[in-house]
């Protein structure tokens, strides 16, 4: 009989409470997609390449941000455009790969690469994560990234 008055009197109450505490607490949850996630001022995401202000790229595929890129994600392939300026003919990054280390943002001396904002870039397939240069020079969400 005791231990059934203490369920009823102590014990339910004392679980009720934990739930209602929970209950009126701030929530820590988002109804994704519908709510866009807050993103910590450090976050690090999908990748892109800057351009100059004449529209040219930036990267001369100097390969520095692959030799420090501890994930061997960066592959690249150097030309000469008609000027003899060196660039990328090509550039990828294996995003499945990358560990989002921030080191090849960190390595690169003409600040051509950058890991930018985004992070919905889900896909059905292990090829889409292959990034090639032409995906990167697109315009990602940047705001803060260099940060
Ligand atoms: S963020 Fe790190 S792992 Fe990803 S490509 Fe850059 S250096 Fe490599
Ligand atoms: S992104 Fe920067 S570090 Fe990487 S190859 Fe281009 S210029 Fe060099």
């Amino acid at each position: 009989m005791f231990d059934i008055l203490k369920t009823i009197f102590w014990a339910i109450p004392r679980g009720l409470s934990v739930t209602f505490k929970y209950l009126l607490s701030r929530s820590v949850t988002v109804r994704y997609p519908e709510q866009k996630l807050k993103l910590s001022p450090r976050y690090r995401g999908l990748h892109y390449l800057e351009r100059n202000e004449d529209g040219s790229e930036k990267c001369v595929c100097c390969g520095l941000c692959a030799a420090v890129c501890p994930s061997g994600c960066i592959y690249m392939e150097p030309a000469e455009n008609e000027f003899g300026e060196r660039y990328a003919r090509v550039y990828e990054i294996n995003e499945l790969r990358c560990i989002f280390c921030g080191y090849c943002q960190e390595a690169c001396p003409k600040e051509a690469i950058f890991l930018g904002k985004e992070y919905e870039f889900s896909a059905d397939r292990r090829e889409k994560f292959i990034y090639r240069k032409e995906d990167l020079l697109v315009a990602y969400r940047k705001e803060g990234s260099k940060g």
